[in-house]
């Protein structure tokens, strides 16, 4: 903040001050103006630790920030934790998460190395029912602060829920999958690519194939943009 900029806000303090009190002006100094700490994924993730923005913080064990790199090349956007990721506080560690990483190991990412994971909503929605939008809305401040601090060069949208809500549509997912669209936020515009959930290929093999033809659409955009940065396992 400028020098200017703070010594208005003193000003302003000093005016208050004045009419509150006995009209005695404090002048106050600029020096014991006090920054906001800068914004790193660990603030972010001890504030969604302890918040209470909706009802899920009280009903939660563990809230799930996210986890991976740091500088990722992908960030996952799942709908919301569930029984394992509640118990852990980590995302993506039940059945759907296990299958979610050997889907990213086929196109050559991880949450070791060039992924980050994180979800629509951070607390369980109890009995793993979707998110209500208040509750995602209440939670979209946090999961913008980490678009805007981690810059993903792509953003995949996991699932139903999480297309819907960050696209602002209804359409069904089975439109939304396998194509590109911008995601705007913070003045920034990042690729949103949707594929199912996890969850809904482990209950329905008929999606097994259409996934892996949307991975692989996701990895040729990947390849021909950020080539030198994946390490592709094969499949
Ligand atoms: N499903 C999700 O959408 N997110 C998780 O973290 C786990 C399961």
């Amino acid at each position: 903040m400028l020098a200017a900029e703070k010594q208005k806000i003193m000003d302003f303090l000093d005016l208050t001050d004045d009419f509150l009190g006995s009209g005695y002006k404090s002048g106050r100094n600029t020096e014991n103006f006090k920054e906001d700490a800068p914004e790193t994924i660990e603030k972010i993730s001890e504030e969604i630790r302890i918040c209470k923005n909706c009802q899920l913080g009280n009903l939660r064990k563990n809230a799930v920030p996210g986890e991976g790199s740091l500088n990722p090349l992908v960030m996952v956007i799942g709908e919301g934790p569930g029984m394992d990721e509640d118990d852990q506080g980590r995302p993506f560690v039940g059945k759907a998460g296990h299958l979610l990483d050997k889907m990213l190991a086929s196109i050559g990412l991880s949450r070791n190395s060039n992924a980050f994971i994180a979800n629509v909503v951070k607390c369980r929605p109890p009995g793993n029912r979707d998110p209500y939008p208040e509750e995602a809305s209440a939670c979209s401040g946090f999961l913008e602060r980490q678009i805007l601090l981690l810059k993903p060069k792509f953003i995949l949208a996991a699932g139903r829920i999480s297309a819907q809500t960050l696209l602002k549509t209804a359409e069904p997912i089975g439109k939304l999958r396998g194509s590109f669209t911008d995601f705007k936020a913070g003045g920034l515009t990042f690729p949103l690519f949707v594929i199912y959930h996890p969850a809904a290929v482990l209950r329905n093999d008929s999606l097994r194939r259409p996934v892996w033809e949307d991975l692989k659409i996701l990895r040729s955009r990947m390849e021909e943009q950020y080539g030198g940065e994946l390490k592709i396992e094969g499949v």
